[in-house]
């Protein structure tokens, strides 16, 4: 058992909690979760100087947005070609440059918080798990040709000069991708807000959520809001305060394990700074870290916290790279992610005064933050561009025997991993 969710809460250094809400407040906006979703929206509205509170049931950044594996890149969880294939190519690329300024927006506010170069840096890199030699090169001609993005082909030669493992093929370098501490950013976004007006309050569970007219009433054990909007920033997280929202998601565990710093033994292995994923359903996604460490993710699961999980991620790790035989796992966790069953973002409303910002699955750290923004400009601005995502609606996804569904999907997408 962690004392601290993630290796990332072990380093931060983000000062005492902040206390939880024991009065009876009014603002005009409350969000409710204090992730990347919750804290980007709150950034977003306050920078347009409307007044917002947040409630936190834990500490900001226990969730999914601290416990991630820090890959900032464009796009969503559900693959380009499928977005394609559900609304067109016209839409498919407005989402797509939404998704991109998502990105611009986390680099752009990583500067002006001064987040440092250990922080946040350039460069990620996706290898080829499979053989087909064509396939990548393809995507990279048809990505550069059709949205504009400046990715780079790698050939096998170049990818086994840095990775030295036999598991991959070619790969695809996308310089405007980073990594970044996503917890420390977090703690910016949330301290640059106080600064300019914000409220939040950790600590603070919501349990209820009452209409009233103009707005609700937000009730924690202690106090309330009452607000004219709520924007429900939860994730897959309990108790439901809204079932129609709260039945949309799913929750889907992945793993994490960060090793001892490994020295010059890391060299052994990985030669180049930037963080990997390869092209399985189920990846492996894994960065060097600036003390010789490595953070090795992967797995999906409906189960949290997996006996063994260290020693289970530590075998996974060296599955591709044996040469690191003998180094040492120094934490495990698990993080539970979000998934709407068609695994885009859903952003909308519910009624006049209730939002909801949420469904980020794995692919959270750009598209959350374009939800603030889509969010906050149309509460702000009267805007309406977040109705590009009506199509990826909350739906139903049949809790409890949704997560049947997930646990057969991941099963079958594993032997398909591994017959292709
Ligand atoms: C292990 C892991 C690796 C990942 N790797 C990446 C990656 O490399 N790149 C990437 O882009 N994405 C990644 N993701 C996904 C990304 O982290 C998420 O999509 C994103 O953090 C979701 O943010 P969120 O704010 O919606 O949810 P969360 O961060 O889960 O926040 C929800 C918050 O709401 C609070 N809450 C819930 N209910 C209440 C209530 N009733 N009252 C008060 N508070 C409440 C919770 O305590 C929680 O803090 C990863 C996720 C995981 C778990």
């Amino acid at each position: 058992m962690n004392d601290f969710p993630s290796y990332y809460h072990r380093i931060q250094n983000r000062g005492a909690i902040r206390s939880n809400l024991t009065t009876s407040i009014t603002t005009e906006n409350c969000i409710i979760g204090g992730g990347l979703a919750g804290i980007s929206t709150m950034l977003s509205l306050i920078e347009r100087g409307h007044s917002v509170a947040l409630l936190e049931a834990n500490t900001i950044g226990f969730g999914a947005s601290g416990r991630n594996g820090g890959f900032l890149s464009s796009g969503f969880s559900l693959g380009i070609s499928e977005i394609e294939q559900r609304v067109g190519l016209t839409d498919t690329k407005k989402l797509f440059r939404l998704s991109q300024k998502g990105v611009e927006l986390v680099v752009s506010r990583s500067q002006q918080f001064c987040l440092n170069d250990e922080d946040l840096s350039a460069g990620l890199v996706r290898s080829s798990w499979f053989s087909r030699r064509d396939l990548l090169q393809k995507d990279v001609e048809y990505m550069n040709n059709t949205f504009n993005t400046s990715l780079v082909y790698w050939p096998e030669k170049k990818v086994r000069e840095n990775y030295l493992t036999n598991r991959y093929n070619d790969a695809i370098f996308d310089p405007h991708g980073y990594q970044i501490n996503p917890l420390n950013y977090l703690n910016k976004c949330a301290k640059a807000s106080e600064d300019l007006g914000a409220s939040i309050y950790e600590t603070t569970t919501v349990r209820k959520l009452k209409k009233i007219p103009d707005g609700y009433k937000v009730y924690t054990r202690e106090g309330s809001v009452t607000a004219k909007n709520v924007i429900l920033c939860t994730s897959a997280y309990r108790p439901w305060l809204n079932f129609k929202a709260s039945q949309g998601i799913l929750p889907v565990e992945t793993f994490v394990l960060v090793t001892e710093p490994l020295e010059g033994r890391l060299s052994d292995a990985i030669k180049l700074p930037y963080p990997v994923s390869d092209t399985r359903r189920i990846e492996n996604y894994y960065r060097p870290l600036p003390n010789t460490r490595l953070l090795w993710g992967g797995g999906i699961s409906t189960k949290q916290n997996p006996n063994n999980l260290k020693k289970k991620m530590l075998a996974d790790l060296l599955s591709v790279y044996p040469q690191l035989k003998g180094i040492k796992g120094d934490m495990a966790w698990s993080g539970t992610m979000g998934y709407g069953r068609h695994r885009m973002p859903q952003i909308g409303k519910l009624n006049e005064n209730l939002w909801y910002n949420q469904g980020f699955g794995g692919h959270g750290l750009n598209t959350t933050s374009m939800g603030g923004e889509l969010i906050a400009t149309a509460i702000a601005e009267d805007d309406d561009s977040y109705k590009i995502f009506k199509p990826f609606n909350l739906g139903f996804t049949g809790r409890p025997l949704g997560l049947v569904a997930v646990q057969c999907i991941y099963w079958t997408w594993k032997i398909k991993d591994k017959f292709n």
